[in-house]
């Protein structure tokens, strides 16, 4: 099968040469008697995330069919439903006169459109409607035939370079195109709504990302230094929820979290250096689990990443037990870095995450435990007041749309 990633659409070259889109849907087909709901789901963020090409849709009950209002809206159709979640892939598909000689004629463009030199070929017909006077054998015959006087590609049916596939009804032939691969999963909106910690780091976007391709609809918690929330609007932060979010076109609230309230009271009171990261994580869990109650926002998300940094272990993870009354969602626990850093290029987030910030952890110790006790962190946390912490930061959270 002949596959087209989100990068290489653009190989697709002349547009003028599709007529239709038609867009196959992932986990859905799975889904049996329970579907509906998640194929209207996917129909509206397709229609949501088209808004700007205004296309028909033609039909809609196992597959979607989309009908551009002009051949130069294929190109970035295409590229547009390749990122929605729930889209398994979309095929680009030339709608034929019933000939043999307009089959010919179009295979040998598309091959000359696809082809890299030398590239090898097969021909597939599948008659869906049966009374055409030759059977798929002989069609196939007779294009190869005539793809090989037009190109002199060599024919290879089991490993072709690229596959011309032809679907025949009763009056009309349908060319399909190569493969559009999505990203898989369940659209989103299926699956409840949540709150991702976001740091703006590599993992949050990530993490983000991949709780959205389960179907969820997020919202974000930033927690920053800046005396005022304002200091945030240049940053990188809305820039890379931007980026999460735009394939969809979707808003997003931005809870931003002043860090002062937890400083302040840690130099009022002396608590041990090592166990300060800890602290600073609770105060983030309690926060966000308590605006996550007041906004109906069923479970948190993180980047957390097994191992990968000092506050990241099973103790320092442990640690944090308590703070929180919803469950906790670590989507990355168990990725190892070069495939966060995969995913992160893929969803075009790596680069802008990769730049400076003056981020909370980084003026918390450098050297945390990485081994702590859940006993000694919370008798030396008893000595803090957490309540006051958590309700002086959510009555100075400023509260942004993101869209
Ligand atoms: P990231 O690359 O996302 O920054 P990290 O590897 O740097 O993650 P930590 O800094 O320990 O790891 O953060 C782990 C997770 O805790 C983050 O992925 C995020 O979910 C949350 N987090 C950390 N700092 C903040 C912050 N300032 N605001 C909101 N959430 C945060
Ligand atoms: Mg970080």
């Amino acid at each position: 099968m002949h596959f087209l990633n989100p990068d290489n659409i653009a190989r697709l070259g002349n547009s003028l040469f599709w007529s239709h889109i038609v867009v196959h849907f992932d986990e859905i087909a799975l889904k049996g008697g329970n579907r509906q709901p998640f194929t209207y789901r996917l129909w509206k963020n397709i229609t949501l995330a088209l808004t700007p090409f205004a296309p028909k849709f033609d039909k809609f009950h196992d597959r979607l069919v989309i009908v551009p209002a002009s051949p130069d809206h294929i190109s970035p159709i295409l590229t547009a439903t390749a990122q929605l979640f729930g889209v398994a892939y979309t095929i680009p598909i030339k709608r034929l006169e019933l000939s043999i000689e307009a089959m010919s004629q179009a295979g040998v463009k598309l091959y000359k459109t696809l082809a890299k030199p030398n590239d090898s070929f097969r021909v597939t017909v599948k008659r869906v409607h049966k009374k055409f006077p030759m059977t798929s054998t002989e069609i196939q015959q007779q294009i190869g035939h005539d793809l090989q006087q037009a190109t002199h590609a060599p024919v290879d049916l089991h490993q072709p370079d690229i596959t011309l596939f032809f679907r025949m009804y009763k009056d009309y032939v349908y060319l399909e195109g190569p493969r559009c691969l999505g990203p898989g999963g369940l659209p989103v909106g299926t699956a409840g709504s949540v709150l991702t910690l976001f740091s703006g780091g590599i993992d949050s976007p990530a993490a983000a990302w991949l709780i959205m391709r389960r179907g969820c609809i997020t919202h974000f918690v930033h927690f920053h230094v800046f005396s005022n929330a304002e200091s945030v609007r240049e940053t990188k932060i809305p820039a890379l929820i931007r980026k999460v979010l735009n394939p969809h076109r979707l808003t997003a609230k931005l809870f931003l979290v002043p860090y002062h309230p937890f400083s302040f009271e840690c130099l009022k009171t002396h608590i041990p250096e090592r166990l300060e990261l800890a602290f600073f994580r609770r105060f983030m869990m309690r926060t966000a689990d308590a605006l996550a109650e007041r906004e109906k926002l069923s479970a948190l998300i993180t980047g957390d990443n097994l191992s990968q940094v000092a506050s990241q272990t099973i103790e320092n993870l442990t640690a944090l037990e308590g703070t929180f009354t919803r469950p906790v969602f670590r989507p990355l626990l168990t990725y190892n870095k070069p495939e966060i850093i995969q995913l992160t290029k893929r969803i075009d987030t790596y680069e802008q995450s990769t730049t400076p910030y003056k981020d909370c952890c980084s003026l918390v110790t450098k050297h945390p435990h990485t081994k702590p006790k859940q006993e000694k962190v919370l008798e030396a946390e008893s000595s803090l007041d957490t309540k006051k912490m958590t309700e002086q930061a959510l009555d100075e959270t400023v509260i942004w749309t993101i869209e």
